[in-house]
């Protein structure tokens, strides 16, 4: 029966169990049986013929039970009970044939005859709307339309009739209209419900905007205001656009190549389209100048519609439709629509991000970096000047119990020669010369022991603020003059040259000054130099800056001396600092006078700075500022150097030098010719005699410069004596340094000015200038 059965139909299984005729030891159960891959199990069970159906054909079973009621089984029992075999054979054969049938069969028998009651059903399509539905080169509709249509006539087992239209419009025309019967690939939209009735969709596609590749990169319907945008005539998009953007102005066109073409030549600004008409046409029509900017959200879901009327037409193709697996539709979508989907490594937003995101990372990375950098730094510097404060607080420390030591020393030096000799002199044997040798001892000690203690006041006086300085009209050359006289005594003792180099006139060193504070202060460093130099020589000297704003002093004391070494440099300014404890008690000091005067230079508004190198000497500069009394020195400042007057350069004039030292003569006489370039014949006299006689010779002597302090006859007295012969003869007197009572006596000779040694170009000008005839 087996055999018979497979001869009959080739691809189901039937498997015939022959109790009692064909028992086994090894027989299955009928549970067994009936879970075997069979489609069919005949089985004779106690004399009685049974069918079973596997589980997966309960139709195939519904079918058969259909076809065998009772009393027919009745039949086949007794059939097999008499043996008529080929009887059976033939049934089963014929039953499964029929059951075969009935499981590829979706239609009703309704559906069916009405399908064959049909001349023809026609299937509208386009021609060109690839790769949706198209004739492709070999004249052949291909495309995902005809695809479906095929599985669909395979699943209704019906051969529907392909027609071509021109357009979208005239496809939906023709079902509207019911010159045709299907359409497919037609979106489900209210306004269509009207005419038409549609399946289920069975594809979806991105609806999307496709622009020039010029145009902006990510655009949505809201971004189109104003714009033209095209769109296939009668396609839902239209609708859909303008219902979220009414703004945009809609042009209609025939086809997707239409529109394309558009938009490649910038006759529209946008086109909207599904992503895979878009992608194909771009690609086969080479068009490369276009770009999908963007989705409109409003997916194309292919449906398959029918004219509304045609409710039996429309029930079938539906029950085809379902009967199409989704891995057959994923089949024709992956065949038509090759979407190149770029990898987001290949994009530029990719690209674009991750740059960001490094060169962020770089900024970030750099500015911790240099904000480590910038706290390392302040930490150092942090720790710096916790290390100088340490080391300051150590050092003043030091200092205080240097200086404890120091006083003692300093203190019971003078005390020892005040108290000892003061017993000394209780001794009634001592003669008067011991005796004033002793007071002589002990007046010193007192005057040492007095300065002492001046000398602590005063740093205490200035380190609490209460001194202050008080400005007044001071003549600096008269000044330093006063100082050279004083020092020059302590400078002959030590055998040291004491010099003095002035820069101004002394009307130009008559300046806006504290007088006492510069004094002390000058005296202070002038003790220091002679104090600290061996041998060499001490300069006192001045100058102005002209080119620093506003205008400086510069007042130096030069020595040859010891030096300082360039790390003492600024310790030396401290109160109590000495370089050589040593030395300095040996030469007297407390370590107190640099300090002193660096605040009284604060004082004057100024500082006292030091250049100096071990062993060869040092020069002590306090910087102040010039304050010049006179106003025509304001004129100068403004960088006019003094020059002699036009008219006295074109002039010959007879210029006296009276003078016993030969070098200041020529000194004196270099200015006049090659510095001031004063147009003279020089005559000279080395007294007051001479110069006596030189005037009684020589009646057109324009000048005559008069040193005051002269062998034979003073200046003074020459000076008188010249007045009486030549009363309208300018007499200059030239003097290294002139008290008040020498300046009264040389005016009340006849003198008509002063000018100092050495002589400065710009004085000498000046007095030139005012009086050479
Ligand atoms: P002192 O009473 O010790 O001279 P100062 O305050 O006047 O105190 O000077 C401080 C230290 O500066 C001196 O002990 C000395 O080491 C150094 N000093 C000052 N002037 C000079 C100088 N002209 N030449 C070399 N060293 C000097």
């Amino acid at each position: 029966m087996q055999k018979h059965f497979q001869k009959y139909s080739k691809n189901c299984t039937m498997q015939i169990m022959p109790e009692p005729f064909d028992k086994h030891p090894h027989q299955p159960s009928y549970h067994e049986q009936h879970s075997c891959n069979s489609f069919i199990t005949v089985m004779f069970q106690s004399e009685s013929f049974k069918i079973a159906a596997n589980d997966q054909y309960n139709k195939l079973h519904k079918s058969i039970s259909k076809f065998l009621p009772t009393p027919e089984v009745s039949a086949i029992t007794r059939m097999v009970q008499t043996g008529k075999w080929w009887l059976i054979i033939l049934f089963v054969i014929t039953l499964f044939n029929s059951c075969r049938e009935g499981k590829n069969e979706i239609l009703t028998p309704e559906e069916r005859n009405w399908l064959a009651s049909q001349d023809n059903i026609t299937f509208v399509h386009d021609k060109s709307f690839a790769p949706v539905d198209f004739i492709g080169n070999e004249g052949v509709q291909k495309g995902i339309t005809s695809d479906i249509q095929k599985l669909i006539e395979e699943r209704i087992n019906y051969q529907f009739i392909s027609v071509n239209k021109d357009s979208w419009s005239e496809m939906i025309n023709s079902v509207k209209y019911r010159e045709n019967d299907i359409i497919a690939n037609i979106q489900n939209t209210e306004e269509r419900q009207q005419f038409l009735k549609f399946t289920s969709p069975y594809i979806s596609i991105p609806n999307v905007i496709i622009v020039n590749k010029n145009a902006e990169d990510e655009l949505t319907l809201s971004d189109l205001s104003d714009k033209k945008v095209a769109i296939v005539e009668d396609y839902a998009t239209i609708n859909f656009s303008k219902t979220i953007n009414p703004n945009i102005q809609i042009v209609e066109v025939k086809d997707n190549i239409k529109g394309l073409q558009m938009i490649a030549f910038n006759q529209v600004d946008a086109l909207i389209v599904d992503i895979a008409i878009a992608s194909y046409y771009i690609e086969t029509l080479g068009i490369s100048n276009l770009k999908i900017a963007g989705n409109i959200n409003y997916d194309w879901n292919l449906c398959i519609a029918t004219n509304k009327d045609a409710e039996m037409l429309h029930s079938i193709l539906q029950k085809g439709l379902d009967a199409i697996s989704q891995d057959e539709i994923k089949a024709i979508y992956s065949k038509w629509i090759h979407l190149e989907i770029t990898p987001f490594y290949k994009t530029k937003e990719f690209w674009f991000t991750i740059l960001s995101l490094i060169l962020i990372s770089v900024i970030i990375i750099i500015t911790i970096l240099l904000w480590n950098k910038t706290l390392k730094q302040k930490v150092k510097q942090k720790t710096r000047e916790l290390i100088k404060a340490k080391e300051k607080a150590e050092e003043s420390d030091k200092l205080k119990t240097e200086f404890i030591r120091n006083m003692s020393h300093e203190i019971r030096t003078p005390m020892n020669g005040i108290v000892g000799f003061t017993q000394f002199l209780s001794n009634n044997n001592l003669n008067n010369e011991e005796k004033e040798e002793y007071i002589s001892i002990i007046q010193n000690s007192g005057n040492q022991l007095l300065r002492i203690i001046n000398d602590i006041l005063e740093i205490s006086k200035l380190a609490t603020n209460q001194v202050t300085a008080t400005e007044q009209e001071i003549c600096l050359n008269k000044l330093l003059h006063e100082l050279l006289s004083v020092f020059e005594i302590t400078a002959k003792r030590n055998k040291l040259p004491l010099l003095l180099k002035k820069k101004l006139t002394d009307t130009e060193s008559t300046i806006y000054t504290d007088e006492t504070k510069l004094n002390k202060i000058l005296s202070n460093l002038l003790e220091n130099a002679l104090k600290y130099t061996p041998k060499g020589f001490v300069e006192l000297g001045y100058y102005v800056k002209w080119d620093a704003k506003p205008l400086q002093l510069i007042i130096y004391v030069k020595d040859t001396g010891i030096g300082v070494s360039r790390d003492n440099q600024s310790s030396i300014f401290s109160s109590f600092y000495q370089e050589n404890k040593e030395l300095s008690k040996n030469l007297g000091g407390l370590g107190l006078g640099l300090s002193i005067a660096q605040e009284n230079a604060k004082l004057l508004g100024g500082k006292i700075s030091i250049r100096s190198k071990k062993g060869k000497g040092s020069t002590f500069s306090i910087t102040l500022p010039y304050k010049p009394a006179n106003t025509s020195i304001k004129k100068r400042v403004q960088n006019k150097p003094i020059e002699i007057s036009a008219k006295k350069k074109t002039n010959i004039y007879n210029v006296l030098i009276i003078e016993d030292e030969d070098m200041n003569y020529l000194y004196l006489k270099i200015l006049l010719k090659d510095k001031i370039k004063l147009n003279c014949n020089i005559l000279q006299a080395r007294n007051g005699r001479e110069a006596i006689e030189v005037c009684k010779k020589h009646n057109n002597i324009s000048i005559a410069f008069m040193d005051l302090k002269m062998p034979i006859m003073s200046g003074f007295e020459a000076t008188k004596r010249i007045r009486k012969i030549r009363p309208e003869l300018s007499i200059i007197a030239q003097t290294a340094y002139i008290t008040k009572e020498d300046k009264e006596r040389a005016f009340s000779a006849g003198c008509d000015a002063f000018i100092s040694k050495p002589i400065n170009v710009e004085t000498l000008t000046e007095i030139l200038n005012k009086y050479l005839n």
